[in-house]
């Protein structure tokens, strides 16, 4: 391009994908701007409510997860089953207790449980963490509306409030813009995938009075017996609700809520938001300097609450690797493994959601539910023991901590086995390409907290020179942490190199070719060696011993 490039990265879209990659980026203090059309961020269509612990990790790495709960209108403690009941005021059928790892007390497989909380609210806590980061700026009420793609560069053209067009030149663009934005057609992302059949309907509603007639404890309660039947949580704890009903696209949102609760309760209607799930995955994520991530990327049904924090792993992904390779630590190369690492973690999050497509409310529904004596007790029996077909949507941990890299380009297998593809149970393993194993440190800090922000190398204490790779990092300009911890966090082995986003990329003992390794976990890193510069950052050791 003849002129000169005003900015390092573009991202297309402010909803929790963009910002989440701009928040990754601009920590690194990387120029980002984020073009997005909606000045305002509305509370009446929440959508998404489950934050994930996945995201919830990142959150903590970004310094935002307190931030974040103590945003989030119902607390952890507060609720943390699913339970399925007749209606509202009905009786309970079953509870899974503890879904999308809700839990108020401290657990070792994670340093952050999930957290209920409307998208909204995510939003505006993002908002905020970017409007703070020197680097990054956000263009609210413009939009991107095309985008012409160079070999150095990417010609954005964006449209202001009023109307009037102009260009901004960017050296990479991020289409985070959702299931119908503009920078799908660029990439070339292929077809539209395909939708449900039915229309279903949210509602956001008042019912005050309701929190004394449901069971304590449920954050998502599931009505079998109403039609149609559906979903209800809490907004917040002044009698603000959510419900999202099967199939209830046409119907009249104040009886539908009447007939969830059953019982006379008053009921205002406050929003509907009808829609239609969608299945979806991008054929591809790149065409040379532009990428796609989050809902313009994937599309998948709610079930599970995967959709925006399957975004939020995209933004870490794509945004440790470009701030990486702008700083000139990694090669053009990194970037290639983004869709290689997360197009299948989509793929998988499609097919766990689209499972749980084919049982909603109504396939549970049973006339004799509600039912006193035996019909009714045999009706209730049936239902509970067929909702066992449901515990993939409450409990995925095996999808939410076990998605791994092992395929990757970018990880450097080491002949382990890899953990079996499971949805619902998470078997820690430190073999490269998976999210390291948590554990809590003496001080009660968190084994996260201790990891730098390029890559960090574990030792388990018997080589602090750490096979040559601390040398090698200093020739090369990577940044490198080092950190002792016990064998136990790397399976025994003595030495681990784990990225910004958590993953394991390369463990073994003292490599022969320390320079080698390096260059290949940071994208064959087109850099020479060079002389040793002591500018590099080497943190200091930081002991983590639980
Ligand atoms: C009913 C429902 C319930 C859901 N429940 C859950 C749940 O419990 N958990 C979960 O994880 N997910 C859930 N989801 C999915 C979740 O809402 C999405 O996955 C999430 O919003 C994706 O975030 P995103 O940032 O990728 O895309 P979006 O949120 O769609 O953001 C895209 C942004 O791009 C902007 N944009 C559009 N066009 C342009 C343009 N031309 N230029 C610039 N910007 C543009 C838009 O204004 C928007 O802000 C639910 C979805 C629905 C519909």
């Amino acid at each position: 391009v003849s002129s000169p490039v005003d900015v390092d990265v573009l991202v297309a879209g402010g909803g929790p994908t963009g910002l989440a990659a701009a928040v990754e980026l601009g920590r690194a203090g990387i120029g980002v701007l984020v073009v997005e059309p909606r000045v305002e961020v509305l509370d009446d269509r929440p959508r998404a409510k489950t934050t994930s612990a996945r995201t919830m990790e990142h959150f903590r790495r970004w310094g935002l997860a307190d931030t974040l709960r103590a945003a989030a209108p119902v607390p952890v403690a507060h609720a943390q089953d699913a339970v399925f009941c007749t209606r509202l005021a009905g009786r309970e059928l079953t509870r899974f207790r503890h879904a999308f790892a809700l839990h108020a007390e401290r657990r070792d497989e994670f340093p952050e449980a999930g957290q209920q909380v409307p998208q909204p609210v995510v939003e505006r806590v993002l908002r905020a963490a970017t409007t703070a980061l020197p680097s990054v700026e956000l263009h609210l009420g413009h939009t991107v509306v095309g985008a012409r793609h160079h070999d150095d560069a990417v010609r954005v053209r964006l449209r202001d409030p009023d109307g009037r067009e102009r260009d901004v030149t960017a050296r990479y663009l991020l289409g985070a813009d959702g299931a119908g934005g503009p920078v799908g057609g660029i990439v070339g992302a292929g077809d539209d995938g395909h939708r449900g059949r039915v229309t279903n309907l949210n509602i956001t509603f008042r019912a005050p009075g309701l929190e004394e007639l449901v069971p304590r404890g449920a954050a998502h309660h599931w009505v079998l017996a109403a039609d149609p039947g559906g979903i209800v949580g809490r907004m917040d704890l002044h009698g603000t609700w959510w419900a999202v009903v099967h199939g209830g696209g046409t119907a009249d949102p104040e009886r539908v809520v009447h007939d969830l609760i059953g019982a006379d309760l008053p009921v205002e209607v406050l929003a509907t938001d009808p829609w239609t799930s969608r299945m979806r995955l991008a054929d591809r994520y790149r065409r040379g300097r532009v990428f796609l991530l989050g809902d313009a990327a994937h599309l998948n049904p709610p079930w599970g609450g995967h959709g925006y924090n399957t975004g939020i792993g995209d933004a870490v992904n794509l945004g440790w690797k470009l701030a990486a390779v702008l700083r000139g630590w990694a090669g053009p190369a990194l970037l290639d493994s983004y869709e290689a690492e997360r197009r299948p973690v989509a793929a998988a999050t499609i097919d766990a959601a689209t499972a749980q497509e084919s049982r909603p409310a109504v396939v549970f529904a049973d006339p004799h539910l509600d039912e006193d004596g035996p019909v009714g007790d045999a009706a209730r029996a049936r239902v509970t023991a067929a909702l066992v077909a449901k515990r993939g949507e409450f409990h995925s941990l095996g999808l939410v901590l076990g998605a791994h890299y092992a395929g990757s380009p970018v990880v450097l297998d080491d002949g382990s086995p890899v953990p079996p593809a499971d949805l619902e149970h998470y078997r820690p393993s430190a073999r490269p390409g998976a999210r390291l194993p948590h554990h809590w440190c003496a001080d009660g800090s968190s084994l996260y907290d201790h990891l730098g922000r390029g890559l960090t190398l574990l030792h388990t204490g018997s080589d602090p020179a750490s096979g040559g790779l601390v040398t090698a990092a200093r020739r090369l300009g990577v940044p490198l942490t080092l950190l002792e911890v016990p064998p136990a966090t790397t399976d025994g082995v003595p030495l681990a190199l784990v990225r910004p986003d958590q993953h394991v990329a390369w463990r073994g003992a003292a490599p022969t070719d320390p320079a080698g390794v390096l260059r290949a976990v940071c994208g064959a890193l087109a850099v020479p060696d060079r002389p040793a510069r002591p500018a590099v950052p080497i943190a200091a050791s930081a002991r983590s011993r639980p």
